[in-house]
């Protein structure tokens, strides 16, 4: 009853009167800088409901990035961001869960990342990182991995990544891009400043758009050649990254990710063991279940064939006989 005078309230052709609304569910785990902003961004172009989980209570020294103000300190994250988009834009059915995500039973985890269209890992652990992408992959979830990178020869977060994971191995998964993230680190655990998470966010919004919605127009970023995005802030750009963004200053570079040499131990994909469909498949951005029939070999015509030779066999013993 609530809810229905509130979507009365507020008619979606009025609130997304400046720009046709991008609908969607997701599920952001890590409710920090990044999946902090991301909620925000994601509420405000359309997504609905949004599911936060994060284990951790605001702290004094989350309060330079994080939404959330002085006010909540000592609130859990989670809540508190969902209590706020629910607040400050009414539209958004937003929901926090104070949980450690790795802690939940298995069922939960399969049950959290089914129920929504896109999953982000916004976490900056390492270990959960790499859990909700083998979550994602047993599920079939689409899964989006933002991150900045952490190397001592450039400032923190100056550079930003964002890969994305296709279920059904249309793309290399989060453990295939270990050798691409080499010296990135996850956005929580850097010390960049908001303004440089901030473009981060942008862009992991506009990704998580484009999955939801991929027949778009503006999901130009989600090119079947291509399964990461990386960013330059607008800042000098360090000589340890002028091979990958010559100008200094603002660019982004949207890369394909390979399958790694050896089996992947998450999706167990290869760059040199997938069958020519499988490849053809990966190429064209297509989904892959298996050969197709027409490549199996074709029973039918064995069949037909055997049925002849015994037809030709019999005919001619009969020949013999009455000869
Ligand atoms: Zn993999």
């Amino acid at each position: 009853m609530t809810e229905r005078r509130a979507d009365a309230r507020w008619p979606e052709e009025r609130v997304w009167a400046r720009h046709g609304r991008r609908t969607g569910s997701a599920l952001i785990i890590g409710a920090g800088a990044v999946g902090g902003f991301l909620a925000e961004e994601l509420a405000r172009i359309g997504f609905s409901p949004l599911l936060l989980v994060d284990p951790d209570t605001l702290a004094v020294e989350n309060l330079v990035r994080h939404p959330l103000g002085a006010q909540a300190v000592g609130q859990p994250k989670a809540t508190g961001l969902a209590e706020k988009i629910r607040r400050d834009f009414p539209p958004c059915h937003a929901t926090g869960l104070q949980r450690d995500f790795l802690e939940m039973s298995e069922a939960e985890q399969r049950a959290l990342l089914l129920s929504a269209d896109v999953v982000v890992a916004a976490t900056d652990s390492i270990a959960c990182q790499r859990h909700v992408n083998r979550v994602a992959l047993a599920v079939g979830a689409p899964a989006v991995y933002p991150a900045v990178w952490v190397d001592h020869r450039i400032r923190d977060a100056e550079v930003g990544e964002i890969l994305w994971v296709l279920p059904g191995g249309r793309t290399p998964c989060y453990e295939c891009a270990a050798a691409f993230r080499q010296s990135a680190s996850d956005a929580q655990a850097a010390r960049g400043a908001r303004v440089d998470i901030q473009l981060v966010v942008l862009a992991t919004a506009q990704i998580v758009s484009a999955l939801a919605h991929p027949e778009d127009e503006r999901s130009v970023s989600l090119d079947p050649d291509s399964n990461a995005v990386y960013l330059h802030g607008l800042a000098p750009t360090s000589p340890a990254v002028r091979d990958a963004f010559p100008t200094s200053g603002l660019s982004s570079r949207t890369v394909r990710v390979s399958f790694p040499a050896q089996p992947c131990p998450a999706c167990h994909g290869q760059r040199h063991t997938l069958s020519p469909g499988a490849l053809r498949a990966l190429e064209a951005g297509l989904p892959y279940d298996g050969e197709p029939e027409a490549e199996r070999p074709p029973l039918t015509v064995f069949a037909v064939i055997a049925l002849i030779v015994v037809a030709f066999f019999v005919a001619s013993i009969i020949h013999t006989a009455h000869g």
